[in-house]
């Protein structure tokens, strides 16, 4: 498509961080091929994700925030194999021109790449003839010493300890209000849970609601957290699809059972919105919460299993600090929550499904 276009949105932005990288990226935009260098007795990492418009974000979103978040959330499955960022491509096809989104979508994208020293080497964009939508696609590439196990889910072993970064189901809190914002709630939800998630939102603080918006429009992939559990972290993932989605890939490809533990959930929580203990409905809010934790996606923290003494003995102190043991692995199959008195349940029953679909809009 048009050079121009090309030029003055991707290439000439972007041009500068290229320049930073010209190590590992000696032929970036601009040839028939980008050309990466990887350091030597490194492998090389690739995952690729689509965002249509309309169905992964809305029609109206702020492309800045779009541009932002479709390079994070592919440089958080970097993150969940434990790879450093080497550089990505962007695809676009577009039903129309538009200069003011494209503009504000390459500013979004730029400020993720450069936070996270991952250069554009290249790309494709095109009409998108009779299609309506506009779609976005990035690879990212990311590699690691070879020696590296890719934090593959299928790692998992009894004895291991489950652990989480952040707070998982914050996104999906920042998305309900979004909804509220938007007239959208009643639809997104069962209609028995309109009324508790309603009355969670008129009383979370305005602090913790400003997280839960940012954690939405602006994830952070935990690049620097990931490379630091190299040899310490067995199975991984990003929290895309919430706990217990996630968890159950863990479960099937390690063949253990996964136990959560509700009052870790709970405990997540009440760090985050210290004076709940006071609340006079704590129990029903924070029946909400965790079952947000538990089905509420698009969080890009990582989950991991890890020996609980290695995490201790290997893990800086300030990632130790935001990393926080939710559960364990032991013999068997499947997601468990454990609750305060010990009784298991299954996740999937535990939890009461928040959502008629993936939540997106
Ligand atoms: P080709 O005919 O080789 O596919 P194009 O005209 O599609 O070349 O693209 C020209 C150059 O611009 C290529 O190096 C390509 O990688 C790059 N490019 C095209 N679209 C994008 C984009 N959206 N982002 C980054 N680079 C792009
Ligand atoms: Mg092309």
């Amino acid at each position: 498509m048009e050079f121009d276009l090309i030029h003055r949105y991707f290439t000439q932005p972007f041009s500068g961080l290229l320049g930073e990288h010209i190590q590992t990226v000696p032929v970036g935009i601009g040839d028939d091929c980008a050309v990466l260098q990887l350091p030597p007795k490194h492998r090389l990492y690739v995952s690729t994700d689509t965002l249509v418009a309309g169905v992964h974000f809305f029609d109206d979103e702020d492309p800045v925030l779009v541009g932002w978040k479709a390079l994070a959330c592919n440089l958080s499955d970097l993150a969940a194999s434990g790879a450093d960022p080497l550089g990505f491509t962007l695809c676009l096809s577009l039903p129309s021109i538009n200069h003011d989104w494209l503009n504000a979508f390459s500013q979004g994208l730029l400020a993720c790449a450069q936070h996270h020293r991952c250069p554009l080497v290249g790309g494709d964009t095109t009409g998108a003839g009779v299609n309506l939508q506009a779609t976005i696609t990035l690879s990212v590439m990311g590699c690691a010493p070879e020696a590296h196990t890719g934090f593959h889910r299928g790692n998992a072993l009894p004895g291991d300890a489950v652990w989480v970064s952040g707070l998982p189901g914050l996104a999906r809190l920042g998305l309900l209000f979004e909804f509220q914002v938007r007239g959208l709630l009643k639809q997104a939800l069962r209609s028995e849970q309109l009324e508790p998630t309603l009355h969670v939102l008129a009383q979370v603080p305005e602090g913790l609601k400003d997280q839960a918006r940012q954690a939405l429009t602006r994830p952070q992939p935990r690049l620097e957290l990931a490379k630091a559990l190299r040899g310490v972290a067995r199975a991984a993932l990003d929290l895309s699809d919430g706990l217990s989605g996630d968890l159950a890939h863990v479960a099937t490809s390690s063949g253990v059972q996964l136990q959560i533990h509700h009052q870790a959930i709970e405990r997540l929580w009440i760090q985050a919105w210290p004076d709940l203990v006071h609340h006079s409905d704590k129990d029903s809010l924070l029946r909400v919460l965790s079952d947000i934790s538990y089905t509420g996606g698009d969080d890009f923290e990582l989950c991991w299993t890890a020996n609980a003494l290695h995490m201790k003995q290997h893990l800086a102190s300030n990632l130790l600090h935001t990393s926080h043991q939710i559960g364990q692995v032991v013999e068997g199959r499947g997601v468990m929550v454990q609750a305060a008195d010990d009784t298991l349940l299954p996740m999937q029953a535990h939890s009461f499904n928040h959502f008629h679909d993936g939540g997106h809009p």
